[in-house]
């Protein structure tokens, strides 16, 4: 099987995107690129992620042939292949519907630096892109454009993309970022938010460069 280790890795982390409340029915969708960039294996379309098996995810090459697989692959095939033709430096996109990133993709407003959560984003905010169809080449272009070399992009009325050298990077941020949302949210129903500087930011980018282990 081509990309065996991916596709396990996507039926694994898609299954936690599920359990996690990020991708409720079969929203969202997400995605790992070969280490030679010439395929990725991509989550199928409209699927149960609690159904999934290794044989349902899809292996294409970066012009839409499938190389391996039965099902149809996702209906945002094209967001994701343009993120890997544009963006070097990543290796897989997660896209969610999540409800608190979405609840500010409605508002066409950006997730602010109300966290340090926001780090990973690569960006002060986490901007959003305009509003373009689901499944479409404009939806792929507006989002790589307004993403920038950022890690996340709102999508207006629709969603986030997020996007890291690894799949569990990009879930990470996924989560982190709802987590963001929610706060921005919540302390909006109660009082006026204060929101962290550029230059703390700047600080806190600092400080994450000798965090963990
Ligand atoms: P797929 O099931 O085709 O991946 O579509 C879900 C989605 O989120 C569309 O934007
Ligand atoms: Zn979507």
């Amino acid at each position: 099987m081509k990309m065996q280790k991916e596709r396990e890795l996507i039926v694994e982390c898609g299954k936690l995107l599920k359990s996690s409340g990020l991708c409720p029915g079969t929203s969202g969708n997400l995605s790992i690129c070969s280490g030679d960039r010439s395929m990725l294996a991509i989550s199928p379309s409209g699927m149960d992620y609690d159904s999934l098996t290794p044989e349902d995810i899809v292996v294409t090459d970066l012009d839409a042939n499938v190389i391996d697989g039965k099902r149809r692959p996702s209906s945002e095939w094209a967001l994701h292949t343009l993120f890997y033709r544009k963006r070097p430096d990543i290796n897989a996109v997660v896209h969610t519907h999540s409800l608190y990133c979405t609840t500010f993709a409605v508002l066409h407003e950006p997730i602010r630096a109300v966290h340090f959560a926001i780090a990973g984003a690569g960006a002060p905010e986490v901007r959003c892109a305009p509003y373009a169809l689901f499944g479409s080449e404009e939806l792929a272009e507006t989002a790589v454009n307004f993403c920038g070399s950022d890690n996340a992009v709102l999508l207006a009325n629709h969603g986030i993309l997020c996007c890291g050298k690894d799949i569990s990077k990009a879930y990470s941020l996924a989560v982190d970022l709802e987590y963001c949302a929610r706060l921005q949210y919540q302390a909006s129903c109660i009082g006026t938010p204060q929101f962290i500087s550029a230059g703390q930011m700047q600080d806190v980018l600092r400080q994450f460069r000798g965090y963990g282990q």
